[in-house]
């Protein structure tokens, strides 16, 4: 394989959805849904598939979509951005994250983010040739560390990586959490790229606030987020950027020889979507704040400690009551065991030893799927 990515081998979701199947598992590990969204979204797919808009879409995305996203980040966030020159579609918010790491690194480069982080950050980091620097959130109320914040950066930092709501943890940063962030990418003439595709699955009292939206960041911020988590469609990659547009060409310039464009018909599906009413989206958050108070309680009623999640469709647990020590391990087993497919947070970890009893489940499934998987673990207490 290539000699960067040697270090992470076979990505975790890969790994954990094929022991699911392979044991007729009930899925709690890969974040999807397991129903469908919006039907007028998977409508305006149709329709654009029977329309014949089949072959490839402009490379940076088609013009309608670039309107939409701009439109959305004006009426949920008050940020402008001109749909020509600052909004990018992409292949999910995957390849906008890598692109984004290609176009702004140089080898050497540094890239702050905190730890547990999603596994492609690392991955695409080593790909461009910089180097990571970490600040961990530890179990269970993931609080940033400001002292291990600062140590992270250093007068090679480039960029900054940072990703609310937060998988694996579930975590909303709070506006204070993101003014610390800000500050010192300021300090540090750094670029931020935050990843924000859970920007609409937040509850409780919390409020996602991106990045960009505080003072004097929209001009060092590229914004990422994705149609597959708000509208149930993570097999479509459609995402996209916004940002400042000097930046936003740096990325299309990688794009255009990564992938030129995707998803054809399922571009204006998105649009379509991004134009839906605000309790469209509200009522995707209501639904789900109900599925993890139910997975929560399942899993408090076994005796474990949770991380109770104010965003995403995850949920992290201790499963050390379980006679776990090795949650890694125990994961790998569990499909065979006992008929459930988790994720170790220990995948998304430099340092396993933050993380060795934890767990993540997701619980953007049927009430029924949640409780037979409930059923399932509490089988080994
Ligand atoms: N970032 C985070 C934090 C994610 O959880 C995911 C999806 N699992 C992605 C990026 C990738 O998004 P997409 O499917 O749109 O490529
Ligand atoms: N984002 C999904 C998760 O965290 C999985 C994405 C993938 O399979 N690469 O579960």
């Amino acid at each position: 394989g290539h000699p960067a990515l040697a270090p992470f081998g076979t990505t975790i979701f890969t790994t954990m959805s094929a022991l699911a199947a392979e044991h007729d598992a009930v899925n709690l590990g890969q974040g999807f849904p397991d129903t469908d969204g919006p039907p007028e979204v998977l409508a305006a797919a149709v329709e654009a598939i029977r329309g014949g808009r089949n072959q490839y879409p402009p490379g940076p995305g088609t013009p309608d979509l670039r309107r939409a996203v701009a439109e959305h980040q004006e009426r949920f966030y008050g940020l402008r951005y001109d749909p020509a020159s600052e909004v990018l579609v992409t292949v999910g918010a995957t390849e906008a994250i890598a692109v984004a790491m290609l176009a702004l690194l140089r080898p050497g480069d540094e890239v702050v983010m905190f730890e547990p982080y999603y596994d492609s950050y690392a991955a695409t980091v080593a790909l461009a040739g910089g180097v990571r620097r970490t600040s961990v959130l530890t179990f269970p109320d993931f609080a940033v560390d400001e002292a291990s914040l600062r140590a992270a950066f250093s007068d090679r930092t480039r960029v900054v990586l940072l990703n609310s709501p937060h998988n694996p943890t579930g975590k909303v940063f709070t506006r204070e959490e993101l003014e610390l962030v800000a500050s010192l990418a300021r300090e540090h003439d750094a670029w931020v790229v935050t990843d924000e595709v859970y920007e609409h699955l937040v509850f409780d009292d919390a409020r996602h606030v991106p990045l960009a939206s505080l003072p004097g960041m929209r001009e060092r911020t590229l914004t990422i987020s994705s149609g597959g988590k708000t509208f149930s469609t993570t097999g479509w990659k459609v995402g996209w950027v916004c940002g400042p547009a000097a930046a936003v060409a740096a990325l299309l310039a990688v794009k255009q020889f990564l992938t030129f464009g995707a998803s054809g018909p399922f571009q204006p599906a998105v649009a379509a979507g991004l134009r839906l009413p605000d309790e469209v989206f509200a009522g995707l958050a209501h639904a789900l704040e109900a599925k993890r108070d139910r997975l929560v309680g399942g899993l408090r009623r076994m005796g474990l400690e949770v991380a109770v999640p104010r965003g995403t469709y995850f949920v992290v647990a201790d499963v050390a009551p379980l006679g776990v020590v090795d949650a890694t391990d125990w994961c790998l087993g569990l499909p065979e065991r006992a008929g459930v497919g988790a994720i170790p947070v220990a995948a998304f970890h430099d340092d396993a030893a933050a993380a060795r009893t934890l767990v993540r489940l997701a619980f953007c499934k049927e009430d029924h799927v949640l409780d037979e998987g409930v059923r399932r673990l509490a089988t080994l207490v």
